[in-house]
Order: structure tokens, then sequence, then C-alpha cells
């Protein structure tokens, strides 16, 4: 009847929604098979949250002139009892759908300050954790990033102790909310990253307009880099119009020793990979912090 019309419909406007947008879809019974796996998965996720289940992984940041860590990026894993590790390219986007992102999120963050607070008392004054804001949290109406500084007020912690990683996407339809979010971050001292840049918009006039503190080099420049290579340009554009803004650059998905020495000679200040470390439980990089200051 009318609701079944309606739900056909509506799964086949998602399915051309993952599809890039501005496209149409037909409505076929796999969607129909698709859209169930999503409600169930979506249902698996609601339980693993309220349950407790979400596990908080980190991946080193390394300075690249010096070799040490100075920085970590949160991950969220999930363990799905029956499917094993759940992608968050998976269940992000059921989360944001969902609304339980806002849950998440809230989570990630208490545990990423936690972690920061013994970092920055244990290991170096300086010591950074960022962590992921999908577009959703961020345009969030209401309360906002007040919680979160809250948050940091109980527990002590500085508002530099943490990084907000956002998507040049967000800059590009800046809403008085978006302006009006990077003050509120600004004024708590918490710096900002452009995560993925140049797989977007890469609009530069918003460099200048807000207060970013960090570009995040996309991994699919890194995995090619070669002297002489297009992606070898690119990457020494970005970071010489970085610099020039007074912007910090971290190169993502470094793999190999070769990425790792042309992004150096380019003059990149951070980079983050397999190379260095995969993304790892907190008391693992409790540890590898650890066997860092024993060696220094
Ligand atoms: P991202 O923020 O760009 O995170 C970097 C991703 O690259 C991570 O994937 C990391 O495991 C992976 N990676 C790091 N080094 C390498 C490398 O050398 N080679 C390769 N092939 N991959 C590398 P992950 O953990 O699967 O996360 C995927 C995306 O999910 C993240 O991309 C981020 O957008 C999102 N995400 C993860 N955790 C959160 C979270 O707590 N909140 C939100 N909103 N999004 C999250
Ligand atoms: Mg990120
Ligand atoms: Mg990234």
């Amino acid at each position: 009847a009318v609701d079944d019309l309606l739900k056909h419909a509506d799964q086949a406007m998602y399915a051309a929604k993952g599809a890039g947008r501005n496209r149409f879809s037909y409505f076929t019974p796999a969607l129909q098979v698709a859209a169930l796996n999503r409600m169930r998965l979506t249902n698996d996720l609601r339980g693993a949250v309220k349950g407790g289940k979400l596990r908080i992984y980190f991946q080193p940041i390394v300075h690249l002139r010096t070799g040490r860590i100075h920085k970590a990026e949160a991950l969220v894993r999930w363990q799905h009892p029956v499917r094993g590790l759940v992608s968050p390219l998976e269940f992000i986007p059921l989360a944001e759908a969902s609304g339980l992102i806002v849950e998440i999120g809230e989570w990630m963050l208490r545990e990423s300050a936690h972690w920061a607070l013994r970092w920055r008392d244990e290991h170096h004054p300086a010591f950074q954790v960022s962590v992921n804001q999908s577009p959703l949290e961020f345009q969030r109406e209401g309360e906002g990033y007040e919680r979160w500084f809250e948050h940091l007020r109980a527990i002590g912690l500085d508002g530099a102790a943490l990084v907000v990683e956002i998507t040049e996407g967000l800059l590009l339809d800046a809403s008085d909310s978006v302006t009006r979010k990077l003050l509120q971050l600004r004024d708590a001292g918490i710096q900002v990253a452009l995560d993925d840049f140049g797989t977007g918009y890469s609009s530069l006039s918003y460099l200048n307009k807000f207060d970013i503190d960090y570009l995040k080099i996309d991994r699919s420049f890194t995995r090619n880099l070669a002297p002489q290579s297009s992606d070898m340009a690119l990457s020494e554009a970005i970071i010489v119009m970085a610099h020039k803004l007074g912007l910090r650059v971290v190169a993502e998905g470094v793999e190999t020793e070769l990425q790792r020495a042309l992004l150096l000679a380019a003059g990149c200040d951070y980079a983050q990979g397999f190379l260095f470390s995969r993304p790892v439980p907190a008391d693992e990089f409790d540890t590898m912090l650890r066997s860092q200051r024993a060696l220094a």
C-alpha cells in the first residue's frame, strides 16, 4: 500500500545518495535486502553503544624531523559478535542516520580527554589527541560543544590537548552555526584539522576565512608518491601553501620509507600511517609511548 510505496521510494533514494547523489535510482528487491541489513546493523549498533561495547583505538602522529610521537588520532572500533570487526566507514553512516553518532561522539570525546590528560602528564605536556567529527555532529543545533567544555573543566584538561578533525565539505556550505562552532572551539583553545584534504572541493578561500590549524593530506596523494610524480607536485604545493598560511601539515597513510623520506624532504610537518603503527588499543599506545621514552 502507500506505506510500502513510500518505503521503497526511500530505499531507492538511499541507493541514489550512496551512488553519489544527484541521480535517480529504481527500486529493486535487492535494495530491500540492503535496507533490512542496514536496519539490523543499526539495531546491533544501538545495542553496542548502550552496552559499552565500542572501543577506542589510537594511531600515532609522528613529528617527521625528530621521528617522535607528538599526537594521536582517536578512531572508533566496533567488534560485532557475529560479523567481527565492522569498519567505521560502514557503521558511521548508520550512526549518523540514526542519531547514534551523538552518543558515540561524546563517548569518544570523554575517552580521548581521559587519555590526553594522562599522556600530557606522563609523556609530554604538549601531547594532543585528535578526534573526528562527522558533519552531522558538528552542525548539530542546540547544545553544541558546551557539554564538552564542561567535561574538560571537570577533569582539568586544557582545550589545547585536543584537535577536532572536520572535512572540507563543512566549510563549503558554511552556515552561521558552523562559523559559530569554529569560534567556540577556538575560544576553548581546541585546534582544528581539515581531514582528507584534497579530495573534496578544496575551496582555498576557506583556509583564510576560518581558523584552521592543520591540513591532513589525504591518503590518495600519499599512496603514489614518487620523485617527479604529479602526486609529489600536489603534496609539495599543499605543504608550501599551508605553511604560507601558517598551517601545519599531516600526511595520512604513510606506508613506506620512501613516502616518509619524500614528505620529510618536502617539508611536511607530521605523518601518520602503517609505517609507524596501525591504530592500537589505548594500553598498547601507552606502551609505545613508554618505550619511546626509554629510548630517548
Ligand atoms: P580518517 O579520519 O581519515 O582516519 C584515517 C583512516 O585511515 C583510519 O581508518 C586509519 O585506520 C586509516 N589508516 C591510517 N594509516 C593508514 C595507512 O598507512 N594505510 C591505510 N590503508 N590506511 C591507514 P578507520 O579507522 O577505518 O576510519 C575510517 C574513517 O571513519 C575515518 O577516516 C573517519 O572519517 C571515520 N571515523 C573513525 N572514527 C571516528 C569517530 O570516532 N567519529 C567519527 N565521526 N568518525 C570516525
Ligand atoms: Mg581523521
Ligand atoms: Mg583522513
